[in-house]
């Protein structure tokens, strides 16, 4: 993509929009359309667009909002910076996602305390597979709570067709660059198709701006997407579109067909795609996953664990009550090993990281 990217990056120095140019606003439409939502607001990282849905839809002090325990800890971060207080859900070990039932008891047990407004759910999807929508949108109407979606790694993945981004009242994604679809440095956006709030989105992310940006009615932020990083995205966005989830999909695939079944491949369900951000195994125990680990490095096979941690044992959130126990996530950060995974690796080197693996 070379030669579209450095022309994409030279059109956009030439025509000295380096703020709001016109590639930002054009790419927000064909995201949302992508997705099939009435409105994409781009801002400066998907923790912002997080943070940003979440201020939009009055979240804030006193108010319970529901994440799970097992992911990156920028989700329960941007809870914590509006206010509220993050509440840590389980996880089902096989699709890593938010555990329904452990949800539901979450809820109840925060209602029935009595100190907190148990308010609204940020669901992840974890490595790319859209967190269980249709099953957390009935726990969110049975207690009228909100639902988000923190798709920083599930733009492209699909649940019936519809694509992630567009369950619950608000969806947010981030363009880091590990992403699936990743710009050259920090990005994010909001999807929703709430025409009011996006209103709130847009004052919010330019300092809480009114009629004009020195006209200022509420405390807001100041979190934008760099038009060259939206002209990138564009060239990019084609790419992801047309040729890369593809490519990761058949990636996956060869995966799945070359590890030997006792490693637990990754669980899609049925009517599921996954964005693949990650291509993720789980191992017996930790000692397993450290020397399978040991073995690739040696082989020159970088690998990652994501996460070593649950956010429920972080220690800036330490002094946070915990109302659920959350087995799943703890056995997670012991036995997960996240394998090489995007659009141009090759057959080879799938073939080859399967035989080092399934030598154990
Ligand atoms: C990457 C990530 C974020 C934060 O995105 P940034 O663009 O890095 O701010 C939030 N949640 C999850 C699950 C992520 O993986």
């Amino acid at each position: 993509m070379r030669d579209d990217i450095n022309k994409a990056v030279l059109n956009a120095l030439s025509e000295c929009r380096s703020i709001d140019g016109r590639q930002v606003g054009e790419l927000e439409k064909s995201l949302a359309e992508y997705v099939g939502v009435k409105h994409c607001v781009s801002c400066a990282n998907g923790t912002d667009a997080i943070f940003l849905m979440l201020a939009a839809w009055g979240v804030g002090k006193g108010d319970a909002v529901f994440v799970p325990d097992f992911t990156f800890f920028a989700t329960a971060e941007a809870v914590a910076r509006t206010g509220a207080v993050p509440i840590f859900t389980d996880v089902q070990r096989d699709t890593f996602n938010m555990d329904v039932q452990s949800l539901d008891s979450a809820v109840q047990r925060v209602k029935n305390s009595g100190r907190l407004n148990a308010k609204a759910i940020v669901a992840v999807d974890m490595f790319g597979l859209p967190a269980n929508y249709p099953e957390l949108s009935a726990v969110a109407e049975k207690y009228g709570l909100l639902l988000f979606q923190d798709s920083a790694q599930g733009f492209g993945g699909e649940i019936n067709g519809r694509r992630s981004g567009s369950f619950g009242d608000a969806g947010a994604v981030s363009f880091f660059p590990s992403k699936p679809l990743g710009c050259y440095g920090d990005g994010g956006a909001v999807f929703t198709n709430d025409t009011e709030k996006v209103e709130v989105i847009r004052s919010l992310k330019c300092h809480g701006k009114g009629e004009n940006k020195y006209e200022n009615v509420r405390i807001g932020i100041n979190s934008r997407l760099d038009t060259v990083q939206a002209a990138i995205l564009q060239v990019k966005f084609d790419a992801f579109k047309n040729r890369e989830l593809a490519a990761l999909q058949f990636a996956a695939e060869l995966y799945n067909k070359h590890l030997h079944e006792k490693w637990n491949s990754p669980v899609v369900p049925k009517g599921f795609k996954s964005a693949w951000a990650q291509y993720t195994i789980r191992f017996a125990d930790e000692y397993q996953r450290d020397a399978v680990q040991k073995k690739l490095e040696e082989t020159g096979i970088p690998t990652m664990i994501y996460y070593p941690k649950p956010l429920s044992r972080q220690q800036a959130f330490k002094n946070l009550e915990k109302f659920e126990d959350c087995p799943n996530a703890e056995e997670l950060c012991k036995t997960v090993l996240s394998l090489p995974i995007h659009p141009y690796i090759t057959i080879e080197e799938i073939c080859k990281t399967a035989a080092v693996i399934n030598k154990f």
